[in-house]
């Protein structure tokens, strides 16, 4: 399930289709045309309303009368079951309605038509607000270690039964309220880890469904599973069932901007339904999104539409129902982004279990009683079994079953070991400066420097019946996409070879000379269903990894013998399969290294990756931020030109270095593979961009109209990075340099206002809740859809700008000097983007060297308009 956040590339998506999250205006243009009506019968009316031509009034009388006997049987079983309420929110306030009112009011009294003024309209409200008021009672951001699940089960369960048994949306509702009310992690971690706890303990069931809700997902990146709805049928189901008409919607959307917002807003209006609602629970609502991705074909966006409707009508109140439709438009902003899932989910399984599992849990009182920091070690040491769990199985439907049986322990590392066909979380490598910084960190270690191919990432996974799997970086299955490489793995693959994961680079090359082409080559490549005889671009695949063979995991070997099997097993075919070209060096050859740096970059590489070779736990690791092991590092420098032999290293001051004698506190880097990790182990040294030695991955949000030649288009344009723990973005600087044209007028095309066309397009007119900005307006505002990579001269704190406000400074931001565009990163998501803590890291890192350079930060004027 794609989002704007979280903007998965699948495998399915043609070269032009991005996912897009269309403004409700784009939709509501269209419907405009059309001719909506305000509180319109729905098109197609929902299951068992007979579809006779009755007005609203009528058949809501209608409907209620059948309600009314319904409810009265239901009173002789249980008088409790259904209760007729004043529409009026409980826990909600409502805000004064300074937008267009809908053409419905709230109806004053609990008389179930109620006929007001000379308006006459129904009213009608859902039973089950017992539940809402037990749900809200629970204090479910408290201290895990004094919250206590068993009070609350017992009534929680009464009410569940009522409604069919399972876990009520109502408590995930409340859970997420909690959760996008507070930027503190701790809060956020608690409440999660309450939350789970009660679906441990009191209805096991809907825990999985919960876990794949709060992290906005339906099923792994690698088992396509598309909700594939438009923003027209969030708008079509919000006017249905809140009785708006396309005025007032589009005055709530102008005025709050996002879409759930919109709905809890709609909701509040809402004075009567059409369909007895049924109060949604966790179950249901993941089955109804599982429904909406898997219905195909004739017909299938009616039941889409009416499963959507289905879930607006019955989501009870404001909350329910905003957070329904930002499930749908598949943007949650609770910031439970997997790494807060997986600790919640550990610590949750250290305290609760289900009522008939075995494992051992934690006494609650003795860890009460202990140390801070002992009490940290007890949950590190579970975090890091589950996060290792999910870094080599990132799929929930593997891991929760199994903590609901086992709990966090030993075993469960080997339940969610490595799997043919199931891609594990690649191992990151992390960026350096330079070579000099890059010798620095690995001094005293035997490394391998690799030439780093600009092309894609590929996972190549091949069982013992030869079937094969490609996975790409984030895990997306791309077998389709590479046919000519799935026919290449019986050729490669040796005689000792049964099964094998193994990692490379897949670059463009000259089918002839096997010259490396741009990875602009490879992105015109069909991403779909390639056929083997249409194949026009040639790829060579270039291994750098083996993770697994022949049914054993590789990932505790060190990295000299995974490649070593990884150069003796497989065999090469030119231009079609080959090993990334390494050269193995030590920090004292940093001649040798820096002429194979200026060789890859020669070969249209990016820079080199370099990477430990052995592991070598009594050697101190001397790299990392931390200032006390750094002030005891001397520099390595780079010699500026070439002499003959090789150079031994010199420290700043032209002191040979040694390596260092003194033990770091830090542990000795591992030569294993980390899935998942960003680690001082791979370190990436990538060529010069000029003005800046660090880029930033950042997220075009507004633009403002440009002036003369460029008057059509956007420029400058505003970018933002992300903040995690809010879920919201920050303004960092305008940009207007390294823009061509061509680009200016297909971003114009792609962000359109809607000025010439009449049709807007991935814009809005009001800032949405989501942005943090405080300067001047801009003209139009973006749908957040694409990360650009960004260069910059220098970080400066900022007078207008609030990017990772807090983090350095109390009072400013930071924003950057002569930002220039380098290029669209279409293989990131935005949830890849920088964020304001990465900035803030950046603007640590450069006050560092200008303090040993002798100078020091000044508050600057951002350079807006520099080009
Ligand atoms: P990352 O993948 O580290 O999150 P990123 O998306 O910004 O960062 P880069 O900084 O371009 O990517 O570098 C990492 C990528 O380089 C790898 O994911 C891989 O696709 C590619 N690569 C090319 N050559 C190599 C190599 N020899 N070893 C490892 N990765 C390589």
């Amino acid at each position: 399930m794609s989002s704007p956040a979280k903007k998965r590339k699948l495998n399915n998506a043609t070269k032009n289709e991005k996912p897009q999250s269309k403004g409700l205006e784009y939709f509501f243009s269209k419907q405009k045309q059309n001719g909506g009506s305000p509180a319109a019968v729905p098109e197609s009316s929902p299951a068992g309303v007979d579809e006779a031509p009755l007005t609203d009034e009528e058949l809501a009388r209608k409907l209620q009368a059948e309600w009314d006997k319904e409810a009265a049987q239901m009173n002789a079983q249980n008088s409790n079951k259904t209760k007729i309420t004043e529409t009026q929110e409980k826990n909600e306030t409502e805000e004064p309605a300074t937008v267009d009112e809908p053409q419905l009011e709230q109806p004053k009294s609990a008389d179930p038509v109620a006929f007001f003024g000379g308006k006459k309209t129904l009213a009608l409200q859902s039973a089950g607000m017992d539940e809402d008021n037990i749900t809200i009672s629970i204090p479910l951001d408290e201290p895990p270690l004094t919250f206590e699940p068993s009070k609350y089960i017992d009534q929680l369960k009464d009410h569940w039964y009522k409604d069919g048994g399972h876990a009520s949306y109502a408590l995930l509702t409340r859970c997420f309220v909690l959760v996008s009310g507070t930027t503190s992690r701790i809060k956020i971690v608690d409440t999660l880890v309450n939350c789970l706890r009660l679906l441990i303990e009191g209805d096991p069931e809907s825990l999985l469904p919960a876990v794949w809700l709060a992290t906005n997902s339906i099923s792994p990146a690698y088992i396509s599973m598309e909700l594939g709805l438009g923003g027209s049928a969030i708008s079509k189901a919000l006017k249905q069932v809140c009785g708006l008409d396309s005025r007032s919607l589009k005055t709530l959307y102008d005025k709050y901007g996002d879409a759930g917002d919109v709905a809890f807003e709609a909701k509040k209006k809402q004075s009567f339904t059409l369909r007895k609602p049924k109060p949604l629970s966790i179950k249901g609502v993941y089955q109804s999104l599982v429904k909406i991705a898997t219905t195909q074909g004739q017909g299938s966006n009616e039941i889409k539409q009416r499963i959507v409707d289905r879930l607006l009508q019955d989501a009870r109140g404001g909350e329910e129902s905003r957070f329904i439709v930002r499930t749908l438009c598949q943007h949650l902003r609770i910031g439970a982004v997997k790494t807060t899932m997986l600790i919640a989910l550990s610590r949750a399984f250290l305290l609760s279990k289900p009522a008939d599992a075995e494992y051992e849990t934690k006494d609650i009182s003795s860890l009460a009683k202990l140390r801070k920091e002992e009490l940290a070690e007890v949950w590190a040491k579970a975090e890091e079994t589950v996060k290792a769990c999910f870094a080599k199985r990132p799929n929930y439907n593997d891991l929760i079953p199994n903590l609901l049986q086992i709990g966090v322990c030993e075993e469960l590392l080997i339940r969610c070991g490595l799997a043919l066909h199931i891609p594990l979380r690649p191992m990151l490598g992390s960026i350096t400066r330079d070579l000099s910084e890059m010798l620095t960190k690995l001094q005293g270690r035997d490394f391998t420097c690799e030439y780093k191919y600009d092309g894609q990432r590929a996972q190549v996974h091949c069982d013992e019946n030869g079937k094969v799997s490609i996975f790409s970086r984030h895990l997306e299955l791309m077998t389709d996409k590479y046919p000519d490489l799935v026919e290449l793995v019986p050729k490669i693959r040796g005689d000792g070879v049964s099964s094998f994961i193994m990692e490379g680079e897949v670059v463009a090359v000259d089918s002839a000379t096997g010259e490396l082409r741009n990875f602009q080559t490879l992105t015109n490549r069909a991403r779909k269903d390639v056929e083997i005889g249409s194949i026009t671009i040639q790829v060579c695949l270039f291994s750098f990894d083996l993770m697994y063979l022949n049914g054993q995991s590789l990932l505790d070997r060190p990295f000299r013998e995974r490649r070593e099997l990884l150069q003796s097993l497989f065999t090469e075919i030119p231009c079609r399969f080959t090993w990334v070209k390494s050269l193995d060096a030590t920090s004292a050859e940093s001649e040798t290294v820096l002429d194979f740096f200026k060789s890859a970059t020669e070969n249209k590489c990016e820079g080199i990756m370099v990477k430990i070779l052995d592991n070598l736990p009594d050697v101190a690791y001397m790299g990392g931020d931390d200032a006390e092991t750094k002030e005891e590092e001397p520099k390595l420098q780079i010699p500026k030109s070439k002499s003959k032999g090789k150079a031994k290293a010199k420290s700043d001051n032209g002191d040979q270095i040694e390596p260092a004698k003194k033990k770091s506190r830090r542990k000795a880097l591992l030569a294993t593979y980390e899935p998942d990790k960003r680690l001082d182990s791979w370190l990436k040294v990538k060529k010069d961009y000029s003005s800046s030695f660090d880029t930033l991955d950042l997220i075009p949000i507004a633009g403002w109209h440009g002036q003369g030649r460029k008057a059509k288009w956007w420029s400058p344009i505003l970018l933002a990075v992300r903040n995690e723990e809010s879920g919201t973005m920050e303004a960092v600087c305008k940009c207007i340099s390294g823009f061509t044209d061509v680009f200016y007028k297909a971003n114009k095309a792609f962000y359109d206002d809607g000025s010439e066309t009449g049709e807007p397009k991935n814009t809005r007119l009001q800032m949405p809740s989501f942005i943090e900005y405080s300067g001047p307006m801009p003209d139009v505002w973006f749908e957040p859809q694409e990360v650009w990579e960004m260069a910059f001269a220098d970080i400066t704190l900022s007078p207008t700008y609030t990017a990772a406000i807090g983090l350095v400074s109390d009072e400013r931001g930071l924003s950057l000097r002569f930002p220039r565009f380098l290029k669209k990163r279409d293989d990131k998501s935005l949830e890849e983007a920088s964020t304001n803590e990465f900035l803030a890291g950046l603007w640590r890192k450069q006050e560092a060297s200008a303090t040993t350079a002798g100078g020091a930060s000044k508050v600057a004027e951002e350079d807006e308009d520099a080009e």
